[in-house]
């Protein structure tokens, strides 16, 4: 089956530092894959690479058959594909909600109005913010302003979803409902790729872990394996700390 995203040997330094170092990651239609790794492993940057709001420096990303690190291809049209949450200032705060959630597809997509707002409504309404629509971002506690981020992320139906430690700016009583949120993507098939220091998600959620130690891929293998019996050193050690 192809893969909805595959790295090749991927490079990016930021000046003199390498921060990938040759990653090579294939990810399938419907997988659900956890980056994890200690902070400045690279995770971030990964992430970024994909979305386009970094250029590699070598190798190769594949969003399904279309060399998105060609740089000529159109920026705008490969992130339409791509939904993406990152950890914090998600929403743009001088719109309603509403209007955050259907900004993309009616800029880029060109959807009408009424059509955008419906989809949109429908998503608020399954998430249980249908009565936020109209309200600001900052009238919403921080677990409703991140599922409405994931919504926004949705909206457009794209193949792949990026998600950028999402909870990790949250109060621990609101990371369940957003993890909640997640996990019925999941179970919906969407194609996630997300970086998060919640080992319990993604032990819980996760067709595959990896380990991202400097800018490298040290292990990946399933939640039970990477969990349960890592094999490197360096993903004990990292594992260790979260036990
Ligand atoms: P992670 O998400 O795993 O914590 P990042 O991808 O954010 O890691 O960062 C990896 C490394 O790249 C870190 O050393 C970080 O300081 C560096 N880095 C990230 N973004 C930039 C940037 N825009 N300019 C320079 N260095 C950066
Ligand atoms: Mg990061």
């Amino acid at each position: 089956m192809s893969a909805v995203l595959r790295l090749e040997n991927v490079h990016k330094n930021f000046g003199e530092s390498p921060v990938l170092q040759g990653v090579d990651l294939a990810v399938a239609e419907h997988e659900v894959v956890a980056l994890i790794g200690a902070s400045g492993s690279g995770k971030s940057t990964l992430l970024r690479c994909v979305n386009l709001l970094e250029q590699i420096d070598d190798g190769r990303i594949w969003l399904r058959d279309d060399d998105i690190s060609d740089p000529r291809v159109s920026v705008d049209t490969v992130r339409a594909r791509i939904g993406v949450v990152f950890q914090q200032f998600n929403l743009f705060p001088h719109i309603r909600v509403l209007d955050n959630v259907t900004l993309a597809a009616r800029r880029v997509l060109k959807t009408p109005r009424a059509e955008a707002e419906a989809t949109a409504l429908a998503l608020l309404e399954r998430v249980g913010l249908a009565d936020k629509a109209h309200e600001f971002p900052d009238r919403l506690s921080g677990g409703q302003q991140q599922r409405v981020a994931i919504v926004r992320a949705v909206a457009t139906s794209p193949e792949l979803l990026l998600l950028d430690e999402i909870t990790s700016a949250l109060d621990p009583q609101l990371v369940t409902e957003v993890l909640d949120l997640v996990r019925e993507l999941k179970n919906e098939g969407t194609t996630i790729v997300m970086a998060t220091h919640e080992m319990a998600f993604a032990r819980d959620i996760a067709d595959r872990v990896v380990f991202l130690d400097a800018g490298r891929i040290a292990e990946e293998g399933t939640a039970a394996q990477i969990f349960g019996d890592p094999q490197h050193e360096r993903t004990r050690a990292f594992l260790s700390r979260y036990l």
